[in-house]
């Protein structure tokens, strides 16, 4: 058999983007590359570990999962080895040339993101991966074999400045060893001191053994289970980073022990960072799940609710199986109770953490609301507890002061029984429109809902602590009486001018009547079914074309207003301007609704109303 001659290959653009930035900026923290090259082999290791419970057919079986660290002043070299999983040919191409299985994907996408100069901070608050051996190394070699008997004996190489070669290597054993030539200004790497002094902080949570230069230097430890008297704040942080391959700083962290419902062990993380926001797609659960420290699942997804993947830490339970598998715990009761009794339980602490410090509060709602509606949205258990979490702006709130649906029930005016909202993309878009006038004259608070997604999360709601909770653009609002004096109309012109409205404006409009909420705007219109939102009218009309009513709004009329009075009296006297005005009146009611589809009609009739009004001068 002859022996091919080495491969070589360019790096994808993304990767080479990433590693100009990692090799030419200047960076103080470079220690971390072997964080990510030990965690790298420990879940290799931990790949291997569950690989072989299934195949038989494995290549070095009986090599122990551990991982070796040596060092070699005299040479410059740095070399960390596992009996992982290994990698095939195509798996190293895909694995170490591409972004798409990488953990620096969230560096890449947040590059695209930072502007010219901001590149070289993104280092610290992101892992680069793999690639962050390139900030110390001069060459990289990764030798490799598979566990998969067929595989080859590998050596990738690069010196990261753009491609990379792969060639056979004849000899290697099951696993991965990269072997790190350092740089000149990163000879310390080689010295076994500042190995062991780096290792200290985070290899006790690695569950393989790491040898550094032979010695032993892990003693496995579920931190978990120890009592929080005995953890400082270092080693939690240390903790969070490493077993969950973050880079900035927990929010929030809860720790506990219980018995009863079920033996619990938690240690749960809110991160600072939310990665999703960045444009990286949906995360994966962060909550691991072990029993009695064993790994069951990195990322169980029916552990804790799908919208808490944001949650990192972990959960172990003497109360599982030990045998229980990833497949089988999906559909386990007993998974199901345990991350019931672990959310609640989360939920409450937020709850408390939100009172006790709110500003704090807010810097964590601000990143991570989205997450929170998706609860409202998808955890029907837990939405009264999630929604107390949900934090609105209000009419009577100021600046970017906001308040929780308790605080608006907490202060409801007597006799009022409904919980009042309006969702629109800014409070100026709100306050402009006629809708929330009536409850301002009332002093009845309003709830500002500035995004999309929040239509969604009021339906699901639909009430908080037995209070409705209702759109001020509801055709069901009904706030009492007029709030307001002054000249209006008679009852009998103010039917009669509805009646002519209605038929004046028949094709777009399904009634008009008199309003009690308007104090200052002539009209206002609604949507007869209830709360439908703009765009669930806009795919009605694109399923029913016109005519229907479903789609034709109830418009509501101030009678106290100078517009509508004079149009009142001048529909007989004067039909064609009054005519003008009804629509020009019509399509400002449906522009605050924002139900106006086809804003141009109005330009015609304005340049009417311009013309006429000159020609009175
Ligand atoms: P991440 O670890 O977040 O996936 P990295 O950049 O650290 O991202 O690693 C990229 C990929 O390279 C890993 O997902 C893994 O498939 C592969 N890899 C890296 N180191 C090893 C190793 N020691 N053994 C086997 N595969 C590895
Ligand atoms: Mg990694």
């Amino acid at each position: 058999m002859s022996n091919p001659a080495p491969t070589k290959h360019e790096f994808q653009a993304e990767v080479k983007q990433v590693l100009d930035i990692v090799i030419h900026s200047l960076y103080t923290d470079r220690e971390i590359f072997v964080r990510e090259l030990v965690s790298n082999a420990a879940d290799a290791l931990e790949k291997m570990r569950h690989t072989q419970l299934t195949e038989n057919d494995v290549f070095d079986a009986s090599k122990p999962l551990e991982i070796n660290i040596t060092t070699d002043e005299t040479a410059g070299t740095l070399t960390i080895s596992d009996t992982g999983i290994g990698m095939t040919r195509d798996e190293l191409v895909e694995n170490l040339g591409t972004i798409a299985h990488s953990g620096s994907k969230a560096f890449a996408a947040a590059l695209k993101n930072a502007g010219k100069g901001g590149e070289a901070q993104l280092i610290g608050q992101f892992g680069v991966g793999f690639y962050s051996a390139f900030m110390v190394a001069a060459e990289v070699k990764v030798y490799t074999h598979s566990w998969r008997n067929e595989g080859e004996h590998l050596c990738w190489v690069s010196d990261g400045a753009g491609s990379y070669t792969i060639d056979e290597a004849p000899g290697q054993s099951r696993g991965s060893r990269i072997v790190i030539e350092l740089k000149e200004d990163a000879k310390e790497f080689a010295k076994t001191s500042r190995l062991r002094e780096i290792l200290s902080r985070y290899s006790n949570f690695v569950s393989f053994p790491i040898l550094l230069n032979g010695d032993r230097v892990n003693t496995v430890e579920a931190l978990w289970l120890k009592s929080k008297e005995d953890i400082s704040e270092e080693q939690y942080e240390e903790f969070y980073k490493f077993a969950s391959h973050s880079f900035d700083k927990p929010t929030y962290r809860l720790h506990f022990q219980s018995e009863v419902p079920l033996s619990i062990n938690a240690l749960l993380f809110l991160p600072s960072e939310n990665m999703e926001l960045l444009g990286m797609g949906q995360m994966e659960p962060g909550v691991a799940l072990y029993c009695k420290k064993v790994l069951i699942d990195p990322h169980p997804h029916k552990l804790l609710p799908e919208w808490m993947r944001f949650v990192r830490g972990v959960i172990d339970s003497e109360d599982l199986p030990l045998n229980i598998s990833r497949e089988s715990m999906q559909d386990s009761a007993l998974v199901r109770k345990l991350g019931d009794v672990v959310a609640k339980r989360l939920l409450k602490f937020l709850d408390k953490e939100s009172l006790e410090d709110a500003e704090k509060y807010r810097a964590f709602y601000q990143k991570f609301s989205r997450f929170l509606k998706e609860g409202v949205a998808t955890d029907f258990d837990n939405r009264n507890a999630v929604a107390k979490l949900l934090r609105f702006q209000s009419s009577l709130t100021e600046g970017d002061e906001a308040i929780s649906l308790p605080d608006y029930v907490g202060r409801m005016k007597e006799g009022q029984e409904t919980i009042y909202y309006q969702v629109a993309p800014s409070r100026s878009s709100i306050e402009s429109g006629p809708y929330v006038e009536g409850f301002k004259a009332r002093g009845i608070e309003v709830l500002y809902l500035y995004e999309a997604i929040d239509e969604y999360v009021v339906s699901s709601l639909r009430e908080f602590d037995g209070k409705q909770l209702q759109a001020v653009n509801s055709d069901q609002v009904d706030i009492g009486e007029d709030a307001t004096d002054g000249e209006a109309l008679s009852e009998s012109d103010a039917t009669a001018l509805c009646e002519w409205m209605k038929e004046k404006l028949s094709s777009e409009v399904a009634s008009v009547r008199v309003g009690k909420r308007l104090v200052s705007s002539p009209a206002l219109a609604l949507t007869p079914m209830g709360e439908m939102t703009p765009q669930m009218r806009q795919m009605l009309r694109a399923m029913n074309k016109d005519e229907v009513d479903a789609v034709k709004v109830i418009l509501e009329i101030n009678p106290r207003h100078e517009i509508v009075r004079k149009l009142a009296a001048q529909r007989e006297t004067n039909p064609e301007a009054a005519q003008l005005i009804a629509s020009q009146v019509l399509d400002n009611a449906l522009l605050s609704a924002g139900l106006l589809d086809d804003p141009q009609r109005m330009v015609a009739r304005t340049q009417e109303i311009m013309q006429a009004l000159l020609s009175k001068l």
